[in-house]
């Protein structure tokens, strides 16, 4: 036994308790769907993190990439698993650290369980003095130039140098089932990637005002999908048409609560997604005093037509914030591209920013909606997202 292997650490999942198993199990099979397509031997978990056994071919680059997309890691680190024999553990660290530019280094050795006869800082010490009789370099304990990890765990000592930074928290999937209302703006993007980040499990519904305007707000609501998906692979999305609605709004409703009667069709629909979908909550990209649509008084407005919780993650964030988010994450460049939004569409200059919801309740009760709505949840476009079917990288 002596193989090539990836060590996957996590953190915030071991802290679970009972829920542990249920967790680790939603990582693994996270971690699978992400290597789609990847000769991957096996994934072991073992004491506290998984091993992925490679074999020799493995493109460390692609997997590298791959594991960078799953919440819930820690670190990661490429290195062997090879046999408790201290012989083959001080080769192991050697060729782990031969390759490297350092003038110090460090050992650092933790065991689990008292499976190995040495302690960590027997074995430190003794392969510590190996290494240095081979490269005469010192050892530095709390400035290292370079450090080789090695873990005693179950039948493996497992030996690696870098570590490469997970994205932490928890996998998708444990946080149950929520829709996300996705525009094609910065916002709700960001917002879907803070959900995804903390387990949420995540379907979308799009509004568009189709032929009123052209296909790039749906088109870049499905690039900014496909960005998202590679952090939760597989979603399924509504494209809901919005125009009918919107019109009749326009039409007899007074032009300063237009965009508020908007939003509250919009919660509506999004509710009956939820109810499709088995979803326990909404989310959107809202966030206190950012445009006039976003004071306190109209976000409750816009909330009180649905019973499910808003999930707004992006509440008290500075636009720079959202704006260093969206770079990060790779949907900036896409929800700036030119697009016409179905809520831009007939924006009255002054919006209500103190409404009441007497106002909104008197307002839609001279709007013909009912059926529109039916007719709208009939025709929407209901597409799959899979990322494992474009995958380029
Ligand atoms: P974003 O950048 O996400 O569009 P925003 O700051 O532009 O947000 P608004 O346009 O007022 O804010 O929209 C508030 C929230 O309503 C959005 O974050 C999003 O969750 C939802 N929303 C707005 N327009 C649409 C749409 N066309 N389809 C789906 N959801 C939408
Ligand atoms: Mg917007």
């Amino acid at each position: 036994m002596n193989f090539k292997c990836v060590v996957i650490h996590y953190g915030e999942i071991a802290l679970k308790g009972k829920n542990r198993n249920y967790f680790e199990k939603k990582l693994k099979d996270n971690i699978k769907k992400a290597l789609h397509g990847i000769p991957i031997e096996r994934l072991e978990r073992l004491r506290g993190r998984f091993v992925l056994h490679l074999d020799n071919e493995a493109n460390e680059e692609t997997i590298k990439s791959r594991l960078a997309h799953v919440f819930g890691i820690t670190y990661f680190s490429f290195g062997r698993a090879v046999p408790k024999e201290l012989e083959t553990i001080k080769a192991t660290a050697w060729s782990t650290l031969k390759d490297q530019e350092f003038d110090s280094f460090k050992i650092d050795s933790r065991r689990a369980q008292k499976e190995f006869p040495l302690s960590s800082m027997e074995l430190n010490k003794q392969v510590g003095a190996y290494v240095q009789e081979k490269c005469g370099k010192r050892v530095d304990l709390t400035n290292p130039g370079a450090t080789c990890v090695i873990e005693i765990a179950g039948p493996y000592a497992l030996v690696y140098g870098e570590r490469n930074p997970g994205l932490r928290g928890l996998p998708v999937g444990v946080s149950e089932q929520a829709v996300s209302l996705l525009s094609s703006g910065i916002d709700s993007p960001v917002a879907s990637y803070l959900m995804l980040k903390r387990g949420v499990n995540l379907s979308y519904v799009h509004f568009h005002s189709q032929p009123f305007t052209n296909k790039a707000s749906q088109e870049n609501a499905e690039k900014l999908i496909r960005v998202l998906n590679r952090y939760q692979i597989r979603s399924k999305v509504y494209f809901l048409p919005f125009i009918d609605i919107q019109k009749e709004i326009m039409a007899n409703a007074p032009v300063e609560l237009r965009v508020l009667l908007y939003r509250r069709y919009m919660v509506r629909l999004a509710e009956r997604v939820a109810r499709a979908e088995e979803a326990t909550a909404l989310v959107t990209g809202e966030n206190v005093g950012q445009v006039a649509s976003q004071t306190l008084s109209n976000i409750r407005v816009v909330a009180e037509v649905t019973n499910l919780p808003v999930l707004r993650p992006l509440a008290g964030f500075d636009k720079e914030e959202i704006v260093h988010k969206a770079r990060e994450i790779g949907t900036f460049e896409i929800s700036t591209e030119p697009y016409e939004d179905c809520c831009s569409l007939f924006v009255p200059p002054n919006p209500e920013t103190r409404s009441h919801p007497k106002a909104l309740r008197e307002a839609e009760d001279l709007l013909e909606v009912d059926e529109l709505m039916e007719k709208t949840f009939a025709e929407a476009e209901i597409k799959i997202f899979d990322y494992r079917k474009e995958q380029t990288t």
